[in-house]
């Protein structure tokens, strides 16, 4: 089946089952086969950076990890506060989904890794922290 492949990629995007999960009031589409991230609030969608703010804003910044299997240089672990870590499973575990150009997101149901290319973009998250 030489086609096998070619199919696959070209079907994969609608064959998945894109179902949205709400923590509080943020619901989430997070896809494990298409990589898919989308993020709705009360009004409608949620430009992604905010929707990451909203779920994990609450979370504790852990440190750097070593950049295993991640897509970028700069990998950020952060821990959910006691009692929070429902806000987790709106992600699929074990898999990088993309934010945005600069950043991208994974879950182990444990800690939230955030990655990024950019250093600056790690000052800004771990500002505050
Ligand atoms: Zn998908």
């Amino acid at each position: 089946m030489d086609t096998h492949e070619l199919d696959g990629r070209r079907t994969s995007s609608y064959l998945c089952r894109h179902e949205v999960r709400y923590h509080g009031r943020v619901g989430v589409v997070a896809c494990a086969d298409c990589g898919c991230l989308e993020f709705y609030g009360a009004r409608g969608p949620l430009d992604p950076a905010e929707g990451v703010a909203a779920l994990f804003g609450n979370f504790d910044l852990v440190g750097k990890v070593p950049a295993i299997a991640a897509p970028a240089d700069h990998v950020l672990a952060y821990r959910p506060p006691l009692g929070k870590r429902a806000a987790l499973d709106v992600l699929p575990a074990g898999c990088w989904l993309r934010v945005h150009d600069e950043l991208w997101l994974a879950s182990d149901r444990q800690v939230l890794l955030l990655a990024t290319p950019n250093r600056l973009m790690v000052d800004n998250l771990t500002r505050g922290a």
